[in-house]
């Protein structure tokens, strides 16, 4: 019998995330011929969004309209999706790994009685079986997970499956317009959000991450590190250490009790790879420590490994990628 999925299509400032186009590949690649893909899109002038997402193969794309919906708040959110979910009666649901996918995807297998698994890296399909491959401990064990029943919720790590490509011919998904029900009774409201790094790249979605620790020993000697990341088109993080000093926001921090990040390049500055450090950071792609210890742990997962000064090395590398840019 056909399946129906759908995917929670997060966007940010006008535009798609790229991990709601990531939860699209992973709803296509758990698909057989027959079963259908919808998405789901929450929020305020969704019109724009809706015709861009359905360019992508997708059966139908469902724009939930409502002021409660503006920004997240998930008791909104969730109650928006309800109909959604009764209507559809999906077999599986996709979302981003993401601080609203986790928070949305437990309550809404909740609603479901529905079996999850989070933070997929991969997917593998092995005849009729599905296996989602997941990091633990810090990226130091890998996890090969099946659901042994239907409906399924899953959730993806940013940055690690491919994105879904829109379709040859423009896409024919119908965008079905719902709106949602006035929240006069919402047990919480979410005045405003004030956005701290306005303008930035998304640490978690980033191609290239610049991570200074309590080596760079002060605000200041975060500018270096800034000019590089804002050279190569990636952004600036940072370790508990350099944030606990005070030199940098908490909203930088990667690692176990931070954001995971998982980049084709993370450049650590200054860091000395404490183990809740790397559980934020060792799934990236490729890792250069910089270091002036030569002892310092986050070499034994380094690719590449330079001893010496910061202060020295950032600025001389930022010097020769302007030369190789230019
Ligand atoms: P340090 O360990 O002090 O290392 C600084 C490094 O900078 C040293 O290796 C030094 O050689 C190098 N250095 C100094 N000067 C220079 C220079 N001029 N040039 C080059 N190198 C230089 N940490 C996280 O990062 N993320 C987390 O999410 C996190 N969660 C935690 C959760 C718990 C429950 C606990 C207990 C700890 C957590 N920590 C976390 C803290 C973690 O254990 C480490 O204390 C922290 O990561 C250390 O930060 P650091 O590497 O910047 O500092």
């Amino acid at each position: 019998m056909s399946k129906t999925y759908l995917i929670v299509a997060e966007h940010r400032d006008g535009k798609l995330r790229r991990v709601a186009l990531e939860a699209l590949r992973a709803a296509a690649d758990c698909a057989d011929a027959g079963d259908e893909i919808h998405a789901a899109l929450l929020g305020e002038g969704l019109d724009g969004l809706a015709a861009e997402l359905a360019t992508y193969p997708l059966a139908q794309v469902h724009a939930i309209e409502g002021e409660a919906l503006r920004v997240y708040n998930p008791e909104a959110y969730i109650r928006a999706l309800i109909p959604l979910l009764e209507s559809l009666q999906p077999d599986g649901l996709f979302l981003g790994h993401t601080a609203i996918g986790r928070d949305l995807a437990p309550a809404l297998a909740a609603r479901l009685s529905a079996g999850q698994i989070s933070d997929v890296t991969a997917i593998e399909r092995d005849g009729g079986n599905t296996v989602f491959v997941r990091p633990l401990y810090a990226g130091k064990a890998i996890e090969r997970r099946a659901f042994s029943a239907f409906p399924r919720v899953v959730t993806v790590r940013p940055n690690n499956l491919p994105a879904a490509e829109p379709c040859a011919d423009g896409g024919t998904a119908d965008v079905v317009k719902r709106a949602a029900a006035p929240e006069t009774d919402l047990r919480t409201v979410v005045r405003e959000v004030v956005r701290k790094t306005a303008g930035k790249i998304d640490l978690t979605e980033a191609k290239i991450v610049v991570a200074g620790g309590r080596g760079v020993k002060s605000a200041e000697g975060f500018k270096p590190l800034e000019e590089l990341a804002g050279l190569l088109g990636g952004a600036v993080g940072a370790s508990r250490g350099a944030c606990d000093a005070g030199y940098c926001d908490y909203g930088l921090q990667i690692g176990q009790t931070g954001k995971v990040v998982t980049p084709e390049i993370y450049i650590a500055c200054g860091i000395s790879g404490a183990i809740q450090h790397l559980a934020g950071m060792s799934g990236s792609r490729i890792i250069v420590a910089i270091n002036k210890d030569p002892e310092a742990s986050i070499f034994g997962i380094a690719d590449y490994g330079i001893v010496g000064d910061l202060f020295e090395v950032v600025p001389l590398l930022t010097q020769a990628f302007r030369e190789a840019l230019a």
